[in-house]
């Protein structure tokens, strides 16, 4: 089998390399599956190349800049963890290492890394209290929609999971069932996206009256609900792109103007615009009068809390 991130061989040579232990301590964490971190702190140790070397491959795919360092430590499995401004993924080389053994897949390891740094991406470790079952599946989801963008197989992305992952659940970590079908749906999303902008079956409206019985959720096209207006570019109206929240089930497309519309039962409403890029990393802004979003040369939609963590929120595919 050809793996194309080797993170079990320098695993494999343990703690020999370690470099002197420091107290991690934290304010939250959200951790691989089941156990609670103690709150003292736990060790941590100068993380493998590897490991930075996945982790950077990991971050590639979003087109961002890595805001957490990692370490080796004596968590149980792997951890998002933040204290004050300073972000980190922690894992147990232990732990990597039979999971490497077990699944027989560098790909366990890789995604296990993914979905820690979805938390981190998401923002979940900023908040208190730690792992949530909404907050794991959509780190799970994440972890799908990365390994897909890697070139891992569903099944490899599925690896770490099948083997590890609770069959019952807890009240922190959802069934295995259910995390299997987020990793399903991210790498779904990638492969939808890698088909040249099929988007996928389960976000499509399957017309205007069951659109428009959906709740729109808060985060969304970035409006929450489409401002009436008129398009501004003069007819006929072309659209470039399409934008997909996948909690959204409202259609938003790109024009050749820079508009962005919705598309609702009763024709297209101006929402926002395609603004120049103000970040780097950025290859366009999606604007609206209540949110910005950055957009990844990648596609991917990402927002930002204002303490400077980002979150994806959607993906731009090829209009339909
Ligand atoms: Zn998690």
């Amino acid at each position: 089998m050809i793996v194309r991130v080797a993170f079990g061989t320098v695993l494999s040579l343990g703690l020999a390399a370690a470099s002197p232990q420091e107290l991690i301590t934290f304010d939250g964490s959200c951790v691989y599956d089941g156990d609670v971190l103690d709150t003292e702190g736990v060790y941590g140790f100068e993380s493998d190349a590897d490991a930075e070397a996945a982790t950077k491959r990991i971050m590639d795919q979003t087109g961002l800049v890595q805001n957490f360092t990692i370490r080796a430590a004596d968590v149980p499995n792997a951890a998002a963890v933040i204290n004050g401004e300073s972000r980190m993924i922690l894992y147990n080389q232990q732990f990597m290492r039979d999971v490497r053994r077990t699944t027989n897949t560098d790909w366990a390891a890789v995604s296990i890394m993914a979905h820690e740094v979805g938390h981190h991406l998401q923002g979940h470790t900023i908040r208190a209290g730690g792992s949530r079952p909404a907050s794991e599946l959509e780190a799970d989801r994440y972890s799908g929609f990365v390994l897909h963008k890697m070139g891992a197989t569903l099944e490899q992305a599925q690896a770490a999971m099948n083997a590890l992952g609770s069959e019952a659940g807890s009240p922190t970590h959802p069934r295995k069932s259910a995390r299997l079908a987020a990793i399903t749906n991210g790498w779904q999303a990638a492969e939808d996206i890698r088909r040249n902008g099929t988007t996928p079956a389960s976000q499509t409206p399957t017309n205007a009256s069951t659109q428009s019985q959906v709740p729109t959720p808060p985060v969304s096209g970035g409006s929450g609900m489409p401002v009436p207006g008129t398009v501004t570019s003069p007819p006929p109206i072309q659209y470039v792109s399409r934008v997909v929240f996948p909690q959204d089930p409202v259609v938003y497309m790109v024009t050749n103007a820079g508009d962005i519309v919705a598309l609702t039962p009763t024709g297209p409403a101006l929402v926002g615009k395609r603004a120049p890029p103000t970040m780097p990393g950025f290859a366009w802004m999606y604007q609206t009068a209540f949110v910005t979003y950055g957009v990844t040369f990648a596609g991917e939609v990402i927002g930002q809390y204002p303490n400077g963590v980002f979150y994806p929120v959607g993906f731009v595919t090829a209009p339909s």
